[in-house]
């Protein structure tokens, strides 16, 4: 067995961390202190992204994309996941379903979104509909040669920039026919409804969109009718890795910090990090993170190898959110208090670990929803997904 990065691997990650030390890390003030970028950084941010060839890392690149695998994929959002402000997300990466387009929506979405030239934003959620996506209600019904969607959608992230959604919706509000369907926000009928404030800082926002009767046509259905639970499903499992990937970046930095102010920080004489209930603290956020991040790189090599089933690709995609969301809060709550009331200043990075942190708990189904999951391959196929060695 060698776990050792390869060579292209090892400096695929150290080109990454280059991107977040020179372009992200410097725009973290100007977005905490204004909530977001101003046009001009945001503008500058994105040519960087461009110039350093991390648009959509998660498309082949005959659609423009970078063509790397998932495990090539968590070594680069785990160094951008370092950035607070979500800054992460300056760098576009299309939802994954919009790969089984066809050529023609590819042209029209797809390739210019890899390009940076298009922005989507995925929308399931509803005010009544979260972690079970079967309660949707926004609907699609056949008029004429086209559909009409009716519905309302919670929470879209990036909805501020996007330029076109994928809109999760009940065929004739039937769950058992959920399609996913394109829709330009420049359609009649799209409505920004409100955008609400969060408790973290995001770089984006995450609007209320209406659609009232939007009128699409057949050229607007991704996959088929009925395929539309596959494909959403598709998109959480890559980003319930890249969660995990991004989590064990913020976690790692909360300790580089953790361990760097307990060194330079004395009181009664000495550098806090001799007072064994420090040394413990910052040993606890060591190990736990060595722990989550084997699972994650674990699970992303057995994704890139693609010899495992989507079942169970499904089941360990769960864990690692689950553990890498979890070990990270665990993290910079500790990090926090390391730094004690420097800790709960938003000047510092820690504060804003411990803030932004909280959602990766909750988003991309929460973490009861991901016990679930694992919960339901244990009753299914026994515990050998997660606790025997793949071969
Ligand atoms: C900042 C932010 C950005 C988001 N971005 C997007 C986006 O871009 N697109 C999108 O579609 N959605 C997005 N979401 C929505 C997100 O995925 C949902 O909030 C999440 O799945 C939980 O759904 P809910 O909020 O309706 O909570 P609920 O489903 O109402 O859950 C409430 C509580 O009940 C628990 N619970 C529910 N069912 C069970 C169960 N069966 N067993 C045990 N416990 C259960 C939950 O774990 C939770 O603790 C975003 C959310 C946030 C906060």
């Amino acid at each position: 067995m060698d776990i050792r990065l390869t060579p292209e691997d090892q400096a695929l990650k150290e080109r990454a961390r280059g991107f977040t030390d020179a372009v992200l890390l410097p725009l973290e003030r100007e977005c905490e202190e204004r909530d977001g970028l101003s046009p001009e950084s945001l503008a500058a941010a994105r040519r960087s992204v461009l110039d350093a060839g991390f648009n959509a890392i998660n498309h082949t690149s005959a659609d423009g994309g970078q063509g790397f695998d998932t495990f090539q994929q968590i070594l680069v959002e785990e160094e951008w996941g370092r950035a607070t402000g979500a800054l992460w997300d300056v760098p576009w990466r299309p939802s994954i379903p919009l790969a089984v387009g066809t050529d023609e929506q590819k042209e029209r979405y797809l390739r210019p979104a890899c390009r940076g030239e298009r922005r989507d934003a995925y929308a399931v959620t509803e005010e009544g509909a979260g972690s079970d996506p079967t309660m949707v209600r926004t609907t699609a019904r056949r008029d004429g040669s086209g559909w009409v969607i009716e519905g309302e959608k919670w929470h879209v992230t990036a909805g501020d920039v996007a330029d076109f959604f994928l809109v999760h919706a009940h065929v004739d509000g039937d769950p058992t026919r959920s399609t996913v369907f394109l829709v330009d926000k420049d359609l009649p009928g799209v409505e920004l409804v409100r955008t609400p404030k969060y408790m973290h800082t995001f770089v984006f926002e995450h609007p209320i969109f209406a659609f009232r009767d939007v009128r699409v046509g057949d050229g607007e259905v991704l996959g088929e009718v009925g395929q539309g639970f596959e494909l959403t499903k598709d998109w959480f499992v890559e980003e319930r890795i890249m969660i995990g990937a991004r989590t064990m970046g913020a976690a790692t930095r909360a300790i580089d910090l953790s361990l760097a102010f307990a060194s330079e920080r004395r009181q009664f004489g000495s550098p806090i990090v001799d007072f064994q209930a420090v040394e413990f603290m910052l040993a606890d956020m060591a190990a736990n993170v060595a722990a989550a991040k084997a699972l994650l790189y674990r699970v992303g090599w057995q994704a890139a190898r693609g010899e495992i089933s989507r079942k169970e690709l499904h089941a360990l995609a769960s864990a690692v959110k689950l553990v890498c969301s979890e070990t990270a809060g665990r993290v910079a709550d500790a990090a926090v208090q390391i730094h004690g009331g420097r800790g709960y200043m938003r000047e510092q990075p820690v504060e804003r670990l411990w803030r932004e942190l909280r959602v990766d708990r909750i988003w991309e189904g929460t973490s009861e929803i991901q016990r679930s999951v694992i919960g339901n391959e244990l009753r299914k196929r026994g515990h050998g997904s997660f606790t025997d060695w793949p071969s």
